[in-house]
């Protein structure tokens, strides 16, 4: 039972729990004794695992189903990314210098899933405050993908980042859904190293208030699930103005999961050259080729399509987000609240505080973005930057004149080792090659897995949309999730019995 119960779809589970074929309780501690099973711990895919909440909570749940008041996704167990803050519930962003804050407040996306009736087990491990792309950087130390090399089995390897944990919690069957956040590429990437779905919405989509912020102009909440429909419910969800964030639209909410079925003929499908870089690896070019392919069996038109500035997007992001994260994270002083190491006065405390606080890549980044803003090199680095951005997004709007969506590859590899790529900061920064422009330009994007590398490792296609059009998004992530038909699923889920 336990093991039907972990592996079924949120849409499965809905029905399950609608027609009484187990309860919001027994679905809810499946995935607890999955989430706590040695196996699943030594992952260490949660920073705070909140068990017996969610078992409270799935009293209620039974309790409105059988009295026919349910919500929407009720009963539902999700992970919550540990960026967004849960009132009464510790959130670290990953990092010491929050290691014992609990916030009085609740995020509002969390708030619309709790409202939605979904069940948070756990608050799930992350790269620190969402710094990086293969969740290596938390100071509650690495994830493990649930996902094993077939020709180096005793690899540990990177469920990617930096929602690491979130993808991990639902590859390996202990949690349902996940919330993620996307600056650059943290849902759609761990969702291709993970088998699973990664979507970040348009920028504006969801609410950004109580999300511990990165790089604002940047940061999207973005969810994952084990297929495309999952992933657009969650969604639903979670998106909507929020008058307590100024940056979210106002933009009315399609029912994303109802529409996502249409047929995907005559849709065109734009493929940039710009993608095709240098070193490859063959497996992403052929997955790449198959993924068009497969849209094209399914009625759409491929075209091809360029977009110029490609190649100024990952350098210009190593700015903008940088400056945006310096002057975000100025707040962690020591003073208001988290981490304080005092020290001979005002200054020296402020110094041991953020010494002590904040890990390695963090600091990296306060230092880059407090140069770039620094008053001799504003107009050289940021504004530069800022033009960039604009040149980036008009690729995107000349090229939507062409087609309708996007294809490609999501990431240039599949997970690598744990370890690897640390010592190499560019090299690790370049993973998001494929994720960083629609990132500037605001736009959404979605990894469908696709097939699997020579190692028997996940490759996901990311389908890039118009801003505000997730709707054609999801239509084309799932006319290729159906041809694509990737069932295989991490041994962890498969054993779980
Ligand atoms: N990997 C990218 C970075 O390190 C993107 C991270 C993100 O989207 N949060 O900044």
């Amino acid at each position: 039972m336990s093991h039907n119960l972990i592996s079924l779809t949120i849409t499965e589970a809905l029905n399950g729990l609608k027609s009484k074929k187990f309860t919001a309780t027994e679905l809810v501690t499946a995935h607890i004794n999955q989430m706590q099973s040695p196996s699943c711990r030594a992952l260490n895919a949660f920073i705070t695992e909140t068990a017996e909440q969610a078992l409270a909570q799935a009293k209620n749940s039974d309790s409105r189903i059988a009295n026919g008041t349910s919500l929407p996704l009720d009963g539902i167990p999700i992970a919550m990314k540990d960026l967004f803050c849960t009132k009464g519930v510790r959130t670290t962003a990953a990092s010491n210098i929050l290691n014992d804050f609990i916030p009085p407040y609740e995020s509002t996306v969390s708030q619309k899933l709790l409202d939605a009736g979904t069940i948070t087990v756990g608050k799930a491990n992350l790269d620190e405050f969402a710094m990086g792309g293969s969740n290596t950087t938390s100071y509650y130390g690495p994830v493990e993908n649930p996902w094993k090399s077939k020709t180096h089995p005793d690899k540990k390897l990177v469920p990617g980042g930096s929602s690491g944990g979130s993808a991990a919690a639902v590859a390996a069957g202990m949690a349902m859904g996940a919330t993620g956040t996307d600056t650059g590429g943290s849902t759609r990437q761990p969702g291709s190293f993970c088998g699973i779905v990664g979507v970040k919405p348009t920028y504006g989509r969801c609410s950004r208030w109580g999300i511990i912020a990165f790089a604002s102009s940047l940061d999207q909440a973005g969810a994952f699930a084990r297929t495309v429909e999952d992933s657009a419910l969650l969604l639903q969800h979670m998106s909507g103005f929020d008058p307590k964030d100024s940056t979210s639209a106002g933009q009315p909410v399609p029912d994303f999961a109802a529409l996502l079925k249409q047929d995907v003929k005559g849709l065109r499908v734009g493929i940039p050259k710009e993608y095709r870089v240098e070193g490859m690896p063959q497996d992403i070019i052929d997955i790449w080729e198959k993924g068009a392919a497969m849209l094209k069996d399914a009625g759409a038109i491929i075209v091809d399509i360029s977009l110029p500035h490609t190649k100024y997007a990952v350098p210009t992001y190593y700015i903008i987000a940088p400056a945006e994260a310096s002057s975000n994270l100025a707040r962690y002083d020591g003073v208001r609240y988290g981490l304080r190491v005092d020290g001979k006065d005002l200054q020296d405390t402020y110094e041991n505080t953020r010494a002590a606080g904040f890990g390695a890549e963090v600091k990296r980044r306060i230092m880059i973005g407090t140069y770039c803003l620094s008053a001799g090199y504003y107009d050289a680095y940021y504004t530069k930057a800022q033009k960039v951005r604009r040149l980036i997004s008009e690729d995107f709007t000349k090229a939507f004149e062409h087609c309708d969506v996007i294809l490609t590859p999501t990431a240039p590899s599949s997970a690598f080792a744990i370890g690897e790529n640390t010592d190499d900061p560019i090299k690790m920064y370049l993973g998001d090659v494929f994720t960083i422009p629609a990132s500037m330009a605001g736009l959404p994007g979605i990894s469908v897995p696709a097939g699997l590398d020579d190692q028997g490792l996940p490759l996901g296609l990311q389908i890039i949309g118009r801003a505000w059009d997730e709707v054609t998004m999801f239509k084309a992530a799932h006319a290729l999730e159906q041809q694509a038909a990737f069932s295989t699923q991490p041994v962890l889920i498969k054993d779980a019995a």
